[in-house]
């Protein structure tokens, strides 16, 4: 077991950083995704991305059905017309208050498992908004990057 420092700040180049893809599933992979399992768990996120322990790669963990699962070069391909609005927060912006982020209410993901088989689920509500939040750090996308819709309702 490992505890991996999370990087911070809106404006550190590893956040801001497209990744690369992973070109194998290796030992050193598995146990850079045991040690993410981890630090995610110590710190009571939904979700941690590869750059956001200093790893520009195309992986990141997200709670999909409670249960905290490995997406290894996730890519979304399809997002529906219908958006909703959820509270967003991250581990790697802890001064920055929850935005309310309106994205889509659902899309399909592609991804490889930790055995390297390639795997596609439709996910929605909760789930499809904590792997559009995770898929964006390996874009070098950050919440601050949308508009708070709490204050268009204030205007
Ligand atoms: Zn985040």
């Amino acid at each position: 077991m490992a505890i991996l420092p999370i990087i911070t700040g809106a404006d550190t180049p590893v956040l801001r950083t497209k990744t690369a893809d992973v070109p194998q599933v290796t030992k050193e992979i598995k146990k850079l995704i045991a040690d993410m399992e981890d630090t995610v768990k110590k710190a009571q996120g939904a979700g941690i991305a590869g750059p956001q322990v200093g790893e520009s790669l195309r992986l990141c963990l997200a709670l999909i059905g409670k249960k905290m699962t490995p997406l290894i070069n996730p890519y979304i391909t399809w997002k529906s017309e219908e958006t909703c609005v959820i509270e967003e927060g991250c581990l790697s912006l802890p001064g920055t208050t929850w935005r309310h982020i309106e994205r889509p209410s659902e899309i399909v993901l592609k991804y490889i498992d930790l055995k390297g088989k390639a795997q596609e689920r439709k996910l929605t509500g909760y789930d499809a908004r904590v792997v559009q939040h995770e898929v964006d750090h390996l874009d070098g996308v950050l919440i601050v990057d949308y508009a708070d819709i709490q204050q268009f309702d204030k205007l």
